[in-house]
């Protein structure tokens, strides 16, 4: 049976080559990819200062902390309440109070929930593009600066795509983006790299002196083999990885934030080159799962045609139980995973994140899924739900 599995990475033979001359070499951590990173995003995005560190949430972390240090006086970030907990906890790393406020369909924050939020200890907006889609960034461009409020613009989970001619990530005070597992660029498990877009000059000087302090992520050659075993490889290594999870826990991703190490840079500069074509792999997918599932009624609720997305969430039905349907899909040999969590306790969280956010499952989007293939999830899937007898 042909597995089917969740878009961790897609790795081809210049990330591996790249990262083999970065080991060859002995430049692990220190080495040119970085500078080299560093300038081609700042070219590919159109931004002005680029700086490459070791995880999204270590940009975020900076970006806040130097946020706070121009208004000591304001304490709340208002946050998607439907968000990656990486964001929730880097803004309380920085010291800062999380404030959700409610989402749309899309899984975006909506505007006027946020502009709801607003008071006199607020900080910045902070507005992420929820697996790829765009976010009303613009508006909140707007917003933040009739209201004087600094705007974080959190390209986590995309890379290149534009709004109004503009990448995102390079609106506002600050962006992020990152090169976690199933992000637009990989370079390995959380904490192989990140990068924090600098578009404030005032925010500059802060910035670059924190930075200037800091070393290169270390025991990345580690990281690096075992993200191969457990990503890459994950076809023929499935049992043997559940092992080795068991007895060699994933290392806990470092607080303190770091550079980017040169081997992470040297992947990162050839997920950059190849963004292109993996992007238009994954718009074959997406427009492919939108046809066969609405053949059956079940719908992507941030699909629009021709919209990257970076993963590919489905809206079930009220009721369905994600976990049931999980099951069916694994026993098929296809890979999903849930929503996330609200992050707040039951009572205060918006409701409509709080409804939505059960309902999601990610289905699998590897680059080398099949029209067939997508045809038989869709068939799984609602096969599941007719039987569960919520479809
Ligand atoms: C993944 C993610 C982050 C954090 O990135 P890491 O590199 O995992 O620290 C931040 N914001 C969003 C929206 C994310 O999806």
């Amino acid at each position: 049976m042909k597995r089917c599995e969740l878009p961790y990475a897609s790795w081809g033979f210049h990330e591996f080559r790249g990262a083999i001359a970065a080991l060859a070499s002995g430049q692990l951590r220190h080495g040119p990819a970085i500078d080299q990173l560093e300038n081609q995003l700042g070219e590919r995005l159109g931004a002005s200062r680029v700086v490459a560190v070791d995880s999204g949430r270590s940009a975020l972390k900076i970006g806040l902390e130097t946020l706070a240090g121009l208004r000591p006086d304001r304490h709340e970030v208002i946050v998607p309440a439907y968000i990656c907990p990486a964001v929730v906890s880097a803004v309380k790393s920085a010291g800062l109070r999380p404030i959700p406020a409610e989402v749309s369909h899309d899984l975006n924050l909506r505007l006027d929930s946020a502009r709801e939020r607003i008071g006199d200890q607020t900080l910045a907006i902070l507005v992420a593009h929820m697996y790829g889609a765009p976010a009303d960034i613009a508006g909140f461009e707007s917003l933040a600066k009739e209201a004087g409020l600094f705007l974080v613009d959190d390209a986590a989970q995309v890379v290149g795509e534009t709004v109004n001619g503009r990448a995102l990530g390079t609106f506002g005070d600050f962006g992020v983006i990152s090169f976690a597992q199933s992000k637009c660029l990989v370079t390995g498990e959380s904490g192989g790299g990140g990068a924090l877009i600098c578009q404030n000059g005032e925010l500059l000087s802060g910035v670059s002196s924190r930075v200037a302090t800091l070393d290169p992520a270390s025991a990345r050659g580690k990281a690096f083999i075992a993200f191969i075993w457990n990503y890459l490889l994950t076809p023929y290594t499935d049992k043997a990885t559940y092992y080795w999870r068991r007895f060699r826990p994933a290392t806990p991703h470092a607080t303190a934030p770091a550079r980017i190490a040169n081997l992470d840079a040297k992947t990162a500069l050839c997920q950059l080159a190849s963004l292109n074509s993996r992007r238009n792999a994954r718009l074959f997918i997406l427009e492919s799962y939108a046809r066969h599932l609405g053949a059956y009624g079940l719908t992507l609720p941030q699909y629009a045609p021709g919209r990257y997305l970076a993963r590919i969430m489905v809206r079930l039905p009220p009721g369905a139980d994600v976990e049931s349907c999980r099951q069916h899909l694994r026993r098929h040999a296809m890979t999903t995973r849930p929503g996330y969590p609200p992050f707040l306790d039951k009572t205060d969280a918006p409701a409509y994140a709080r409804e939505t956010a059960r309902r999601l499952l990610e289905l699998p989007a590897a680059a080398s899924m099949t029209q067939a293939d997508i045809a038989r999830v869709g068939e799984r899937l609602s096969e599941v739900l007719r039987s569960s007898a919520f479809g």
